[in-house]
């Protein structure tokens, strides 16, 4: 009998699609140089997360050729029983070296890294603190892991501060969860000052570097670096760099690891590849912050910290009508609507790469200007 699950569903689409909250798939043919196609229509995009176009960069796509050819397509196991391939043994000392910590693990994608190594280290009994704005998977494994857990409003480190000093105490450990770049708002947090609290009061810290690695500079480094291989690298997948008991414990401990099947390796061989491209040409790693500026300028925003610039709407409805507008002009910048922003906070988020020329950013923003609600 599923009638009932038929009409439970049928009823919360209805109430979605009321409120403009509703989401579909859209298949979408990506291609070289930031373009897409859909429905037919070429556009180019300002959509994706491949910040230094490196997806479809040729030595990434021959090391991943490589090593399908000579491994296979999929990991066969668990990391821990046959998974852990030559790559991505390789990429973990990569990716620990860059990051400059003693080791790293890489995990199916940075989804499940967050909801394995937050579980592994708090519990019932500790504390974590977290910012508003975190990623929805910072908050699941926080959840998952069933320590208290106090949000403090985004990078108010004043809160975080009087947080500690409250509970802190109470607490056997203490966990910070942050990220470098903030996904939907594209600011950064304020790593030294959160690392110099978490110091005095003994809590540690997890940064979130999704949109960080390879296109903004590092700065402060925290214990618990962890990222993703599906933005700047152009690949998929997910990892921890820490110390090397740190990762040890996280080998044996972190649930979305030990039950899950290796990365393909031929994932992991395409991440290093596009790895050894951000180490060694500074140049493309820094131009989409370059045009993020070019943009933020042209339109008198604040200027960009990040590739990632919120054009904030306001309504769900009014940012559908935007990103529509946009996409008749040629431009794909999907709208972001609540529950992954804050009601009334509906946006385009606009993120550049590399791979854009300045007269697309410069067509984006005048499109822009044209097509706002006012
Ligand atoms: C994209 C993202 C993730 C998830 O990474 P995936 O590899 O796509 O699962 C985690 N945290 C932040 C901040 C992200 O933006």
């Amino acid at each position: 009998m599923s009638d009932s699950l038929d009409a439970f569903a049928t009823d919360k689409l209805a109430g979605l699609d009321a409120a403009a909250l509703r989401r579909r798939l859209v298949p979408t043919a990506r291609g070289p140089a930031a373009s897409a196609e859909r429905g037919g229509r070429s556009l180019v995009s300002f959509s994706c997360n491949d910040y230094l176009g490196l997806s479809h960069d040729p030595r990434v796509i021959a090391a991943a050729a490589e090593a399908l050819a000579r491994y296979g397509a999929g990991a066969g196991a668990s990391q821990l029983v046959t998974g852990h391939s030559p790559p991505l043994a390789a990429l973990e000392a990569r990716l620990a070296r860059h990051k400059g910590k003693d080791a790293a693990l890489v995990f199916g994608s940075g989804y499940l890294a967050n909801l394995g190594i937050t579980p592994a280290l708090v519990g019932p009994g500790d504390l974590i603190l977290i910012d508003e704005l975190g990623h929805s998977c910072l908050f699941a494994g926080a959840r998952m892991s069933g320590a208290q857990i106090r949000t403090f409003p985004h990078n108010r480190i004043e809160q975080l501060r009087a947080d500690l000093r409250d509970d802190r105490g109470a607490a056997r450990r203490a966990l910070i969860l942050t990220e470098r770049i903030f996904s939907m708002d594209g600011d950064r947090a304020p790593l030294p000052e959160i690392l110099e609290i978490a110091e005095a009061y003994d809590a540690w810290t997890l940064v979130d570097d999704a949109h960080g690695l390879g296109v903004v500079a590092p700065g402060a480094r925290a214990p618990l670096e962890m990222g993703t291989l599906s933005k700047t690298l152009g690949s998929y997948g997910g990892y921890l760099c820490a110390s090397r008991p740190v990762i040890d414990l996280l080998t044996s401990r972190a649930r979305s690891l030990v039950y899950t099947t290796g990365l393909p390796p031929a994932s992991a061989a395409a991440a290093l590849a596009a790895l050894d491209i951000v180490e060694t040409e500074p140049a493309l790693a820094a131009r989409p912050l370059a045009l993020a500026r070019r943009f933020t300028a042209r339109l008198g925003l604040p200027p960009a910290q990040s590739p990632v610039v919120p054009v904030l709407v306001g309504a769900a409805e009014a940012a559908l009508t935007l990103s529509k507008a946009l996409e008749e002009r040629g431009f794909l910048v999907v709208a972001i609507r609540p529950p992954t922003v804050a009601p009334g906070t509906a946006r385009l988020r606009v993120a550049f790469s590399a791979a854009h020329a300045e007269a697309q950013v410069d067509a984006l923003a005048d499109a822009l200007t044209e097509s706002m609600p006012r």
